[in-house]
């Protein structure tokens, strides 16, 4: 690669993340923006839709309602939106969301973000400094609902966080993720290619004055797998995939997969 990040050591690639997380914490939206077009939050807001959190495809008991683990939760982006939405559409006052992302800066954020929101004080809502691929405080089948929304590229061990997102999910709960994914149109797809690589470095370096880690960024969704490459990974892991596996979204921008834990 450009930076020739691959002959850095897995180890020290774990610290590298970190790094570039602590270093775009504060222009984290901005960021967003630039890497989606603009077009995340409405990914988001399409994504916790979906799921209707507080609803009960998944046989939560409506009393206790979710339990969902949010990893790479960061900024708190999704976990407000769950609470949100099981609060206001399904009139559920007990769903909570454990937001665990590694970066405590990405969690303090969320913090900060989360006084904003009647949650702060919920008990509805906890932050948890956490690496993916060892959740060792999360225990056995405890969850229904895990997501992990523009984290899973990140991670050096995908394999090993499917693993231990399938061990913390209960038998009929559900793993969701949404993540960069593979253009599916070769026009749009030369168009989005010179876009990420030649704009959003020169726009991170510009507006944030951190050419390299937005460089990392546009790598890291270069070298994440194809749709059917990471519905594979989520079946090898134990997953019942349903349908085809994954929804496209602006034309594979950006893809939701879906694993049911049988
Ligand atoms: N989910 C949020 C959202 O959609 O806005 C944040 C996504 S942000 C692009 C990626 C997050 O993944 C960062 O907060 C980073 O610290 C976190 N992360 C990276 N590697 C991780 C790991 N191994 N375990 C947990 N979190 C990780």
């Amino acid at each position: 690669t450009h930076f020739g990040f691959e002959t850095i050591p897995e180890y020290l690639k774990e610290s590298k993340v970190r790094g570039v997380f602590s270093s775009v914490a504060e222009s984290y939206d901005t960021m967003n923006d630039f890497m989606s077009l603009g077009i995340h939050r409405l990914w988001k807001d399409h994504f916790v839709r979906n799921l209707n959190p507080g609803t009960n495809p998944l046989q939560v008991p409506q009393a206790k309602g979710w339990n969902i683990l949010d990893i790479a939760g960061g900024t708190g982006d999704i976990a407000f939106r769950m609470l949100d939405h099981a609060s206001t559409v399904n009139n559920d006052p007990h769903t909570r969301v454990t937001v665990a992302d590694i970066n405590p800066e990405m969690l303090a954020e969320g913090k900060k973000r989360s006084l904003a929101t009647p949650y702060a004080r919920s008990g509805r809502l906890a932050f948890v400094e956490a690496n993916a691929e060892h959740l060792d405080m999360i225990p056995d089948a405890s969850v229904d609902l895990y997501t992990v929304a523009f984290g899973i590229r990140n991670f050096t061990d995908k394999d090993r966080a499917l693993r231990e997102a399938f061990r913390v999910l209960r038998p009929g709960g559900v793993f969701a993720c949404l993540e960069f994914s593979k253009v599916n149109n070769a026009v749009f797809n030369t168009v989005y290619k010179n876009w990420s690589f030649s704009a959003i470095p020169l726009i991170g370096q510009l507006v944030a004055g951190d050419r390299d880690s937005y460089q990392y960024l546009v790598e890291s969704i270069e070298k994440f797998p194809s749709q059917e490459e990471f519905r594979d990974m989520i079946k090898a892991a134990g997953f019942v995939v349903p349908g085809k596996g994954w929804e496209d979204l602006t034309m594979g921008i950006a893809a939701i997969h879906k694993g049911v834990k049988p």
